[in-house]
């Protein structure tokens, strides 16, 4: 697949992603490829349409130089033959046109209509005689690309004539010499494309846009201000002079008088002409003749560069053409039309079929679903991709002409999901590194602390030992319990402090996790804070067998049931309900308390170190942070869910197995 040659190509980096010219391709040969839509040359028809409406001018014609081109004119015997829609390309100074085009060396400047006044006889002989039941003109390169592309079945009914460009091209080397160098100028870029189809090429040298002329006459030096006005070398047109405008082949055919009785159509622009190539393949047409032009007449050509709106365009070259058509000398016309008779005014047209075939719809369905459209209603149509229904648009994904990536909506959902994964991972991120810098911290701190605490409290132990002894000891018997049940509360906050540092370790073992839950729950029983709270397992696992770290997931659920516990501790209904489940392939365990609940302003501290709402000697605020530390080192997840006065939800979720081992 070409993607960067042709005639008309994609400036690098230049264009935005806007895809206009993807809605506005009639030939669907623009893929974006790396955020540049590019020209696919074989499925290009080279109509320009793309030129006209990239609002960066992102997309350039292939061109010809100045310096090419005096190297060209340089050698004599060089004709430029134009187009007669220049008029409306310089409409205030088209007579000095032929002069300027002398000036850089061309020996002579004829006009290609007088092509059209050759070719209208053998379109009237045509729709005349031939057993076709509907011709198609064949003047405008881009029709005739569009149909041997994409309708390979209507190649037959294009009219063998060739173009006004062509016969013109053929006149004047039948007339001047073989010899003779041809460049063609025009407003059209798919000329550029007929000059080098098989059965016309070598006929024309090169084929000029007005775009390109204007940039040589600058490069040149040529100032049109400085110009005298001069007339073209003959043979001079007559009617041929209208070709441009809409029904310009019938006017100079002489046709316009049949227009009912022959049954001829004119269609022009881009959107009737698609339409109207339907209808014929689908013989919905009864007419003999169609003239059909890819833009709205020549005038709207891509390269016509013309400041004048539609009208005036077409005001311009009816001036130009009454000026000048007074001036053609009939009898000379018609003689010179009657000496090329013999000239050969025909060519075929071959198939180039690029047409891909419809995918299956299974394969569209897909495509939608995975593009976020898998229902009617889901389907914006909204056209951003360039396409006209998303429909349409997931077909061109299947024939590998578009990508998802250009779906607007679906692009904003992918946006939006990236966006919040990354929310999450920088939050986790977030959260570990305050994890572990809190952790290295609080092993420093409970390695200083221990030592100095084992003092104390062996020392508060030998006192009491001491003062039992003592007969008025009993006084302070209270006091020093006082001292080692604090100093016992220290050890224990330091214990859980180790506890916390020691995360970033797991030691796998096997073990039926339904089972340490179990042993937990009858192990804690018989606390305090467990009286009178009913417990309720429920086993929802296939198979509750794990690869985990056992002492930490204990220190887990722990922390957890004795949490619950202490959240039902001034609560009438007081139930523990804990459920194993594997439905998803992974371990997930609720926890689910009938307790106060927590308040909303709390949720984004519970997991914080440090942070409780119990009493001061009660709470350690780390029993959460542990939790959450150990089940993310599990690769799992902890969340939960609570309500005021009715109670809270803990879920957990961890894989079964952990490939990787921690150390
Ligand atoms: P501590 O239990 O020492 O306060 P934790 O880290 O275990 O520290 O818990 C932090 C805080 O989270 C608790 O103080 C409490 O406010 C809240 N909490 C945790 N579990 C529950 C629960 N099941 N019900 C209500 N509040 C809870
Ligand atoms: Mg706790």
């Amino acid at each position: 697949m070409h993607l960067t040659e042709g005639i008309i190509r994609t400036r690098p980096d230049s264009c935005k992603r806007c895809y206009s010219c993807i809605r506005e391709c009639p030939a669907k040969a623009i893929r974006v490829v790396n955020g540049q839509a590019l020209i696919m040359e074989e499925r290009c028809i080279a109509c320009g349409h793309c030129v006209k409406v990239c609002s960066q001018n992102a997309k350039e014609i292939s061109s010809f130089s100045s310096a090419e081109l005096r190297n060209l004119v340089s050698e004599n015997k060089t004709v430029a033959i134009v187009a007669p829609s220049f008029a409306a390309s310089w409409p205030n100074e088209y007579w000095k046109i032929p002069t300027a085009l002398r000036t850089l060396g061309f020996e002579k400047v004829i006009e290609t209509a007088f092509g059209a006044d050759l070719i209208s006889p053998v379109y009237v002989n045509d729709i005349e005689t031939s057993e076709i039941k509907t011709i198609i003109s064949s003047s405008c390169p881009a029709v005739c690309n569009y149909i041997q592309k994409y309708y390979p079945e209507l190649v037959p009914n294009l009219a063998k004539i060739v173009s006004p460009m062509v016969a013109v091209a053929r006149y004047i080397k039948s007339t001047l010499g073989q010899d003779y160098k041809i460049v063609f100028i025009g407003p059209c870029t798919a000329k550029k494309a007929e000059i080098l189809s098989s059965s016309v090429e070598g006929i024309i040298d090169e084929a000029l846009t007005f775009v390109e002329l204007k940039h040589i006459f600058q490069e040149s030096n040529i100032s049109l201000s400085e110009l005298k006005e001069s007339r073209f070398d003959p043979p001079h047109a007559n009617m041929g002079k209208s070709y441009p405008l809409a029904g310009g082949l019938i006017k100079t055919a002489d046709l316009s008088g049949d227009v009912l009785e022959k049954k001829i159509i004119v269609v022009e622009g881009k959107s009737k002409v698609l339409e109207i190539i339907d209808e014929i393949l689908n013989n919905q047409i009864n007419a003999k003749f169609i003239d059909i032009l890819f833009c709205e007449g020549c005038i709207s050509g891509p390269a016509i560069d013309s400041s004048l709106n539609y009208y005036s365009r077409r005001e311009k070259v009816i001036e130009f053409i009454e000026e000048s058509i007074n001036e053609v000398d009939k009898k000379v016309w018609q003689s010179e039309v009657y000496n090329s008779r013999d000239l050969n005014l025909r060519r075929e047209h071959s198939v180039k079929n690029q047409r891909r075939p419809v995918p299956p719809q299974e394969e569209i369905s897909r495509i939608l679903a995975d593009i976020n459209k898998p229902n009617e209603e889901d389907k914006l149509n909204c056209g951003a991709c360039g396409y006209l229904t998303c429909e349409e648009f997931a077909i061109s994904v299947a024939k590998g002409l578009a990508e998802k990536a250009m779906c607007l909506p679906y692009l904003i959902d992918e946006l939006q999901i990236a966006y919040e994964n990354l929310a999450t991972t920088q939050e986790a991120l977030h959260s570990a590194e305050k994890l572990a810098s809190i952790g290295q911290l609080a092993a420093g701190i409970a390695h200083e602390i221990n030592n100095p605490l084992g003092t104390i409290m062996l020392y508060a132990s030998l006192i009491k030992k001491q003062v039992e002894k003592l007969e008025e000891g009993t006084q302070y018997d209270g006091d020093l319990k006082i001292i080692i049940n604090e100093a016992n509360r220290c050890k224990n906050i330091v214990a859980n402090l180790l506890n916390f540092a020691r995360q970033g370790k797991l030691t796998l073992q096997k073990f039926d996790l339904f089972d340490l839950i179990t042993a937990i729950v009858k192990k804690i029983k018989l606390l305090p804070a467990m009286q009178g709270v009913l417990v309720e397992m429920h086993h929802a696992a296939l198979d509750s067998m794990i690869e985990a770290d056992k002492d930490q997931l204990e220190q887990v659920f722990l922390n957890m049931f004795m949490n619950a516990a202490e959240a039902m501790e001034q609560c009438s209904t007081k139930k523990l309900s804990i459920t194993i489940d594997d439905s998803n392939g992974d371990m997930m365990i609720t926890v689910a308390d009938t307790g106060c609940g927590i308040a909303k302003e709390n949720y984004g501290k519970i997991f914080t170190p440090f942070f409780t709402t119990k009493k001061i000697g009660k709470g350690t605020g780390l029993g959460m942070a542990i939790a959450y530390g150990i089940i993310k080192m599990h690769k799992g997840d902890i969340r939960f869910e609570s309500e005021i006065d009715k109670g809270t939800t803990f879920h957990l979720k961890f894989p079964k197995t952990l490939t990787q081992t921690f150390n």
